[in-house]
């Protein structure tokens, strides 16, 4: 091997370990997983691996689970739920269809009697699935809904919500009605900056009302779980879901008044904080503000 050819070989070796360290969106990474389970109320909890937080009911009739994050450490959360409910594992709901959400559908399939989402999660689970050719990776839904879905498992009341597009145009709101414990998937962002999905319908301005809604229909002492936080804390309160409203306006403000302004789109998107939110951090090196800000304006200058 020449000078020059190990050079480009071994800055490819580099990059392909950076590759494989970073998590992206849809891609498993390949460090070993650390993985906790943690108890919030009346046997729902939640389950912290890699991407998108797991929710988990378990009770006497079994256990249900909302997201299935990726293959590696959905394993480890089935085999933890199977131990906790003697009745078995019964059901899966997916909130959106992101892959850090439904890339672990695989590994409940099997156990599950149903997968359930909202029907434009579905539609597109299955188009991306199909843009990435990576169908056969996948377990759909069997069972989806349109405005809003419950069952009664055990003692607990479960609920599943649709109120229009927000991080996606399929995202469902999951509501434990007895043990007040809301897992808002993606639609909740703790304290780092969001992905807006424009592509799969997404929209900032609907969002905001969407957290209204959550936040109004809930109590000072309901449990919010986060799809994704800052530190990894994905545990809040109707405060944090507020605060994610109230940051999520002030970026639709920003753009709206650039845009009145006739400024570029990089005038507007390249910024270093929005006042009062300037603690907001970026989870994921590729979700910063000026992404966030940027896919707000595409969406008001449509
Ligand atoms: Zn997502």
């Amino acid at each position: 091997m020449d000078r020059r050819q190990f050079i480009i070989s071994s800055s490819a070796t580099v990059a392909g370990v950076a590759l494989a360290r970073v998590p992206v969106w849809g891609q498993q990474p390949a460090a070993p997983p650390v993985t906790k389970f943690e108890e919030l109320r009346r046997g729902v909890g939640i389950f912290i691996g890699n991407g998108g937080t797991i929710g988990y009911l378990v009770n006497g009739d079994g256990a249900i689970a909302v997201d299935s994050q990726f293959m590696n450490t959905a394993a480890i959360c089935v085999e933890g739920l199977r131990t906790r409910a003697p009745k078995g594992l019964q059901m899966l709901i997916n909130t959106h269809h992101h892959g850090d959400h439904t890339g672990g559908n695989k590994a409940f399939r099997p156990l599950v009697k149903s997968i359930v989402c909202q029907e434009n999660c579905l539609v597109w689970h299955k188009k991306v699935s199909e843009q990435a050719n990576n169908v056969a990776d996948q377990a759909f839904a069997d069972l989806s809904f349109g405005g809003s879905w419950s069952t009664n498992f055990g003692d607990e009341k479960v609920w599943a919500r649709y109120f229009g597009p927000g991080h996606t145009s399929g995202d469902a709101v999951i509501h434990f009605e007895k043990a007040n414990v809301v897992h808002g998937g993606d639609l909740l962002f703790r304290r780092v900056h969001p992905r807006i999905d424009g592509p799969a319908g997404a929209s900032a301005v609907n969002w905001i009302k969407v957290l209204e809604r959550i936040a109004k229909d809930h109590s000072n002492d309901t449990i919010f779980v986060f799809g994704h936080g800052a530190d990894n804390s994905v545990r809040g309160t109707k405060a944090d879901v507020t605060f994610f409203r109230d940051y999520l306006s002030a970026g639709v403000d920003h753009v709206r008044k650039g845009i009145g302004a006739r400024k570029s789109k990089d005038e507007i998107t390249k910024v270093s904080a929005l006042p009062k939110f300037e603690s907001v951090t970026a989870f994921n090196p590729r979700l910063t503000l000026e992404g966030t800000l940027g896919s707000i304006y595409d969406e008001l200058s449509k």
